[in-house]
């Protein structure tokens, strides 16, 4: 009905099993580890998961600086010499 709201999706285009075709895919979090994120695609057209993405503990850091993550801890030693 609506092709407007679709072509508002900026996510790239991979490869549906099932539709046979390459098809505009969905971004959504599937799994939050301590070290990394993953992300599932999902084909627009039928639901499927068609694609995985990891986003590494470098690149979230990355993410995390840039939106002022908690300062790290540390360890005040003062060494005084004689
Ligand atoms: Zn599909």
């Amino acid at each position: 009905m609506n092709q407007q709201q679709f072509k508002n999706f900026t996510a790239s285009s991979l490869y549906c099993e099932k539709c046979k075709a390459a098809m505009p895919v969905r971004e959504r979090l599937l799994l939050v580890l301590p070290d990394r994120e993953i992300f599932d695609y999902l084909c627009t057209g039928c639901g499927s998961s068609v694609g995985r993405r990891e986003i590494t503990a470098g690149e979230k850091m990355l993410a995390q600086a840039m939106s002022g993550r908690r300062p790290r801890r540390r360890a005040a030693v003062h060494q005084l010499t004689p």
